[in-house]
């Protein structure tokens, strides 16, 4: 099976001490809006893969983009058995899952997930053909005491589609920015490729005379969903209809990155990029070429004017924003913070102004290189799409505000 491909190499990286993720999981609240329905034939092509395991009348496939399991084995009686495991170790827990089970059957089918080197954390998507993806139902759940493993209890259907987080695909994760670059609000240039030699892409805004450019980026961790939520948000913001947008582009440069580790994305791993490593620990070190190819790209813009801000958005077990101290009173890092944290007084929100030089991770280089404010976001897991909606907007503002005077 495809998975037999991946790279189970050490990661050649410090520890991965830093990250949220650590911490305890949150309780379960609302989750991230259902997505479109996946596109007929999709069933068609996924199944027409070499199963990973069959028996009893059932099959298990997952040779499709994003998908991943270890292993699997079906019992005589139909059970089935999928083993979760990372991409290569040490990893923060962020145990990904996709497949497709088939059934002939007319009864339910029993899934138990068996995780190997994580516990439980993203509650499964199902889709149907035709269907909406939508979140099993909680009374069709059964997590183990100890979280090592999961009972699903998969209703009745030919085909469908179990995954840890809404279904995506690298041309739904572009498209946005592809219309844009039709309409010609965008200009497509690749950074260059990782490592699988898959491209990078960056959109570019650039007007006459710009005073700088802000940096906005997603998906270093390929299972992360709610971060790149509010990056949709708040791209869709800085390139929208407003005043304050129209206004904002007339004199400022966008560099927007939808998608930082392709490779991770598509291969369905937990964290790290096909070189094991975890691309947010390797800005400084730049031994791979995905965090290579856009620190060229981020100094060529910089040789052409200022870097105001760079925005990293990512996916934790709650709400918090890392944002090491700089900055003056007109930093516009600085601005976007105090409109998130005015927006959340008294809500459930931590912002971390502890700075880590040398750890790695993207917006340390970035403050230290450019000397400007630089965010990691990480919006929750479980948080509710409304409220990252909400401060995703409130931020967008409270940075055009800042840069428009
Ligand atoms: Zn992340």
């Amino acid at each position: 099976m495809r998975q037999a491909a991946r790279l189970w190499q050490p990661a050649a990286i410090l520890p991965a001490l830093w990250l949220a993720g650590c911490a305890a999981p949150a309780a379960m609240g609302p989750l991230p809006a259902t997505t479109a329905a996946l596109p007929p034939g999709w069933f068609r092509a996924a199944q027409a893969t070499t199963p990973a395991c069959e028996g009893a009348g059932r099959r298990v496939h997952a040779g499709f983009e994003r998908a991943a399991l270890a292993g699997c084995r079906i019992d005589a009686d139909g059970h089935v058995h999928v083993t979760v495991a990372p991409e290569s170790r040490p990893i923060n827990p962020s145990p990904w899952y996709g497949f497709v089970v088939a059934s002939e059957r007319p009864d339910e089918t029993p899934v138990t997930l068996h995780y190997d080197g994580g516990k439980h954390r993203y509650t499964p998507w199902q889709a149907v053909p035709g269907g909406v993806p939508a979140l099993l139902a909680a009374d069709r759940v059964n997590i183990a005491a100890d979280r090592s493993a999961a009972t699903l209890r998969l209703p009745p259907a030919p085909a469908q589609l179990v995954i840890a987080q809404p279904p995506e695909t690298v041309e739904r994760v572009l498209a946005p920015f592809e219309a844009r670059v039709r309409a010609g609000q965008l200009t497509r240039v690749d950074a260059g490729h990782s490592r699988a030699r898959r491209p990078i892409a960056v959109y570019h805004h650039r007007p006459a005379n710009p005073r700088g450019t802000v940096v906005i980026l997603t998906r270093q961790h390929p299972p992360e969903t709610t971060g790149p939520q509010a990056f949709a948000t708040f791209t869709d913001m800085l390139l929208g209809n407003s005043r304050a947008a129209r206004a904002f582009r007339a004199r400022h440069a966008l560099m927007i990155v939808p998608l930082v580790n392709p490779d991770g994305f598509v291969m369905g791993h937990w964290r790290h990029n096909l070189g094991g490593v975890d691309l947010n620990r390797d800005w400084g070190p730049f031994t791979q070429p995905e965090t290579r190819a856009l620190a060229g790209a981020i100094d060529a813009e910089a040789a052409r004017g200022p870097i105001l801000a760079v925005i990293d958005f990512h996916s934790t077990f709650r709400d918090v924003v890392y944002a090491p101290p700089k900055p003056a009173d007109t930093d516009l890092g600085e601005a976007m913070l105090q409109a998130i944290t005015a927006d959340l007084a008294g809500a459930d929100i931590r912002i971390d102004r502890a700075h880590n030089p040398g750890n790695g991770v993207l917006k340390s280089w970035a403050r230290d290189r450019f000397g400007v404010g630089a965010l990691t976001w990480e919006v929750g897991d479980d948080s509710p799409a409304d409220r990252t909606q909400r401060l995703a907007t409130a931020a967008a503002t409270a940075l055009m505000a800042q840069a428009n005077k």
